[in-house]
């Protein structure tokens, strides 16, 4: 929205009265959407967000990437208004990737309100975020672990909250937080407003709703949001043997500084990772085999541009928002044909364009065809010679890609 500032002052008023005004958005919060470039809600935040401003409880899901952190954040700022003493809405997450990633957008959008947030995740010092709390702060973004431990050791008071979130609730769950949550709910007002967010709505989900919320309104938005018709798809034969050389020509060639490469398995994903270092690129691994932590820590640089390649596996890169992300490619095809379109999406976030290379091989042929049909549309197809990739891997000379 940078070319507003040359428009008569009339015409940025109308850009202002957007569909987020219509939704009950006041001045201060449209103003940090403008500036943040976002224009038009997501289909979750056009159906949430009056709801949420009226007090209801609300159980929503959507598709990862749909805009879900906005579709609360933005109404919580609406109510919060001005800070108080107190904390007055708490968001919970999974991870501390995810925590961090609540908080960039809140920053963002309460940046006219002076609305403070702080946000408490483990596996770091205490002193930064007990130093935070001490200073009167709105909003409280938080993983149960470390929430838990300062509400236990009263550096966090939760008697003010109005709003409770619990933001990836399928996710929580899966992660066998339900526990500390319910502590932390029992600290909590009874007399609050409470609101799941999920990519997905099943028992569990529908059990703890119906524990702890009055009735919500629930709203289901699954749509899948990716954008494919952005994303630039190059489908390769190959052998199984060609990959490796081909992965590397295809990253040097494409100067990619932000790639994300996908294995079927954990154990290609290494070998995948080691045959990149061999040749001098730095590359790092996430999957289930590499603990939560140290996947976190892997993401939180990728995300900083400290390394140009990350190799994964479908479930280590799930829900991964990083709009930076110019290439995906898939080393071995997966499965299921609805992976495929996940994994790609990966890229061409944000209004970007991205592209996406996929090796096949011959016994993965068959796949392609429901990807296309899945897609509805003909991904162009190059014919890899194996001999002439694998020629140009041995003359290379090391070099590093950055
Ligand atoms: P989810 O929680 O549903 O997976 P996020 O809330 O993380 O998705 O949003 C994904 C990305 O979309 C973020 O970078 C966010 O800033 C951006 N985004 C949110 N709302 C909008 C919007 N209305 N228009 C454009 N981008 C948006
Ligand atoms: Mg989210």
């Amino acid at each position: 929205m940078r070319q507003l500032a040359c428009l008569p002052a009339n015409e940025k008023e109308i850009n202002i009265l957007s569909k987020f005004a219509e939704l009950g958005l006041s001045k201060s919060i449209l103003a940090a959407l403008d500036e943040a470039g976002i224009t038009e809600p997501t289909e979750i935040q056009q159906a949430t967000i009056e709801q949420t401003l009226t007090g209801r409880d609300l159980l929503a899901s959507a598709q990862t990437g749909s805009g879900k952190t906005a579709a609360f954040a933005l109404p919580i700022i609406e109510c919060l208004e001005e800070p108080a003493k107190k904390p007055r809405a708490l968001v919970l997450a999974p991870t501390r990737e995810l925590a961090l990633q609540v908080e960039e957008e809140f920053k963002r959008f309460a940046k006219n309100s002076g609305l403070k947030t702080v946000t408490l995740y483990g596996g770091t010092g205490y002193d930064k975020q007990l130093n935070a709390l001490r200073k009167n702060v709105d909003i409280i973004v938080a993983t149960p672990g470390r929430l838990l431990d300062c509400v236990e050791r009263k550096y966090a008071d939760l008697s003010a909250i109005e709003i409770l979130v619990l933001d990836e609730a399928d996710r929580l769950l899966d992660l066998g937080f339900m526990p500390q949550i319910r502590k932390i709910i029992s600290k909590i007002p009874k007399e609050r407003q409470t609101l799941m967010f999920s990519a997905t709505i099943d028992n569990r989900i529908q059990s703890i709703a119906r524990e702890y919320m009055i009735n919500p309104t629930v709203v289901k938005a699954n749509i899948d949001r990716i954008d494919v018709a952005s994303i630039e798809q190059r489908f390769m034969h190959v052998t199984e043997f060609s990959k490796d050389a081909l992965l590397l020509k295809l990253i040097e060639e494409y100067k990619m500084t932000s790639v994300l490469v996908f294995t079927r398995t954990k154990r290609k994903a290494t070998w995948a990772k080691d045959r990149l270092r061999d040749a001098g690129i730095i590359a790092e691994e996430i999957h289930s085999d590499i603990s939560q932590n140290q996947r976190e820590r892997t993401l939180l640089r990728y995300r900083n541009g400290a390394f140009p390649v990350l190799v994964a596996t479908d479930v280590a890169a799930r829900g991964l928002d990083i709009p930076t992300i110019s290439h995906v490619i898939n080393y071995d095809l997966p499965e299921v044909p609805e992976d495929y379109v996940h994994r790609i999406g990966r890229t061409g976030r944000a209004g970007r364009a991205g592209m996406a290379f996929s090796f096949v091989s011959e016994e993965q042929r068959f796949l392609v065809r429901d990807i296309q049909k899945l897609l509805g549309q003909q991904p162009e197809e190059d014919v890899v010679k194996k001999s002439a990739a694998a020629r140009r891997f041995k003359s290379r000379s090391r070099r590093r890609v950055m």
